[in-house]
């Protein structure tokens, strides 16, 4: 399912004193089975665009494209429920969403929801907690009892529940250790290949959007401003650095270790013509 964003504009509480205008004309493209990431400095806009990802925001002007379905300022978009089951939205600290008494019927909840059969849902989170990296016997137990980290599994495990197309992940790693973030990024991106996912990944992280992206969109200031692979993007870090951001630690690293190579082959070379 490809997403569009057309001349895309959105304002909070329109028409009241209190008016905000928090993206400014967003147009871009996210084509099915890629991994893009959204990334830009706070207040730029990332969180006001993921949830015109699944129609929980409507644009104030502009048009938002979610396959076949068109979303529209001042016009009912049919149908949105279909949509929200295509596009799964992990939210930051997905955990604090976790209600039921069991691991189990938490995963079950989503899809049992949308009419899916209770042997089916059951089946779905059998299958699931072991892809988060959750042992079996975590589903008769209560999600409050479990760490932090399970925990948000289980709540990954729930999005993932409803067999969405697209997933989208804003600031999925926020608040666990480096070992945790690592596990989760890679669990992720072998569900993006595995699944054939769409994944959007809204993050602060730069090491992650160049890791794993193929293609990034930078915000600011409610626009979006730049988009390119990791390497067209990384390889500008005065224009970065305009758009308060940080070039990746790897990237770094390696125009350090390009720097000594040159450096040591201009030696080489000097050497020789002396
Ligand atoms: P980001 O996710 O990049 O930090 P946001 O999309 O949250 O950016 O915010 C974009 C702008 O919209 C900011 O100026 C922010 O203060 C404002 N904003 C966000 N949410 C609301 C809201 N519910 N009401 C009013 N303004 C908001």
């Amino acid at each position: 399912m490809d997403i569009k964003l057309q001349q895309v504009s959105y304002a909070y509480s329109q028409g009241t004193p209190f008016e905000k205008r928090a993206l400014f004309d967003v147009n871009f493209e996210i084509p099915s089975h890629t991994y893009q990431a959204i990334i830009g400095h706070t207040g730029s806009g990332k969180s006001t665009i993921l949830q015109h990802f699944n129609a929980l925001l409507k644009p104030t002007t502009g048009i938002v494209q979610l396959g076949d379905r068109t979303v529209e300022a001042g016009k009912k978009a049919k149908d949105l429920k279909a949509v929200r089951q295509r596009v799964g939205i992990v939210f930051q600290f997905p955990e604090h969403q976790l209600f039921e008494e069991t691991v189990l019927k938490d995963i079950m909840f989503g899809p049992m929801n949308f009419g899916v059969s209770a042997t089916e849902a059951e089946a779905r989170a059998r299958e699931l907690v072991r892809l988060v990296g959750l042992p079996e016997n975590v589903l008769e137990k209560s999600p409050f009892d479990l760490s932090g980290g399970q925990m948000r599994r289980v709540a990954i495990a729930g999005v993932l529940a409803m067999e969405p197309e697209v997933i989208v992940l804003d600031e999925p790693t926020a608040g666990l250790d480096p070992r945790g973030q690592k596990e989760i990024m890679e669990m992720f991106y072998t569900l993006h290949q595995e699944r054939n996912l769409t994944t959007i990944l809204v993050t602060h992280s730069m090491e992650d959007a160049a890791r794993y992206a193929d293609n990034l969109i930078i915000m600011h200031e409610g626009k979006n401003v730049l988009s390119g692979t990791p390497r067209e993007i990384f390889k500008d870090i005065e224009t970065l650095k305009q758009f308060r951001l940080e070039p990746p630690r790897i990237v770094r690293f390696q125009q350090k270790v390009e720097k000594m190579i040159n450096t040591s082959l201009a030696k080489v070379c000097l050497t020789e013509e002396e």
